[in-house]
């Protein structure tokens, strides 16, 4: 190692970690903070990340997941003069690889301001109860409900005149509410609540990502040795096993650092790739 090369230490003692969420996303990702990192956080109070856009549809998000964490994580470091923000968005909709399944996708970011560094990690999971639909009797809720994992996961109902919500209720998790409200609106419109707290599924996932996040965190760049060294792109293409033409799975990595540039390509750890992704064996 180079003398005076930047350690972990060296770049982030005595320097405390603002988490930007209203979601409770602390419970995860501060405990992993400190095992791994051994930092220290906090959650900003008063900031409301809402305004970036909500799964229910009140606000719409209006840019890329990326885009929107990055506004976040800046709004909560703004707020509390910090320099060193950890956040996650997730995006749910068909799972890009599989789309008959829904699939969430979470993203989480790691923003260093003095430094100038921001490193991503993400993840898919089809472990999720994202859904909605349209109700009009107590058995088909019961059934949704059942099936989204109600009540330890929380449900939004709305009641929709034409495209406009007309009344919208939130963070559901008990019976007795939801008969309550199906009771006064008949028919309604249901979906999932997707806000970390009210989705122990989606902290899971959360928790996927932020382990990964964290093991790159700690991988240094084999040049100048900062932390966060790991794969930023890969190139598609890996040979199927059946009939050896190219699938669109990596077969190539590429691996960079944030902060000089450095990058390197490997091999992906197999070969071949299975006949399931090729488009020819298994159209
Ligand atoms: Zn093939
Ligand atoms: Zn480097």
């Amino acid at each position: 190692m180079a003398a005076g090369a930047p350690t972990p230490d060296s770049i982030w003692a005595g320097r405390t970690v603002v988490i930007a969420t209203q979601h409770e996303k602390e419970r995860v990702l501060g405990p992993l903070l400190l095992f791994h990192l051994g930092l220290p956080w906090r959650v900003p109070e008063n900031i409301n990340t809402d305004q970036f856009g909500t799964f229910s549809g009140e606000v719409e998000r209006v840019d890329d997941p990326v885009t929107t964490l990055r506004k976040k994580i800046r709004a909560a470091l703004d707020a509390t003069g910090k320099t060193l923000g950890l956040g996650s968005e997730g995006s749910f909709g068909p799972h890009p690889e599989f789309p008959w399944v829904p699939g969430d996708q979470e993203i989480v970011m790691w923003v260093d301001l003095k430094n100038n560094q921001e490193v991503i990690e993400l993840v898919t999971s089809t472990d999720t109860n994202y859904h909605s639909a349209v109700v009009s009797d107590w058995p088909q809720l019961e059934r949704f409900a059942h099936e989204a994992k109600f009540p330890s996961h929380g449900l939004i109902i709305k009641k929709m005149e034409g495209e406009q919500i007309r009344h919208l209720h939130k963070g559901i998790t008990n019976w007795d509410l939801l008969r309550t409200l199906f009771n006064q609106y008949g028919s309604l419109h249901v979906e999932t609540d997707m806000r970390a707290n009210f989705n122990p599924t989606r902290m899971q996932v959360i928790e996927l990502a932020a382990r990964k996040l964290f093991a790159r965190l700690q991988n240094r760049c084999p040049q100048c040795r900062w932390p966060g060294f790991g794969e930023t792109n890969w190139l598609a293409g890996l040979p199927c096993e059946n009939c050896g033409r190219p699938t669109r799975l990596p077969k190539v990595k590429i691996t960079s650092c944030t902060q000089c540039g450095f990058c390197q390509e490997e091999p992906a750890t197999d070969p071949l790739a299975s006949a399931q992704f090729c488009d020819f064996c298994n159209p």
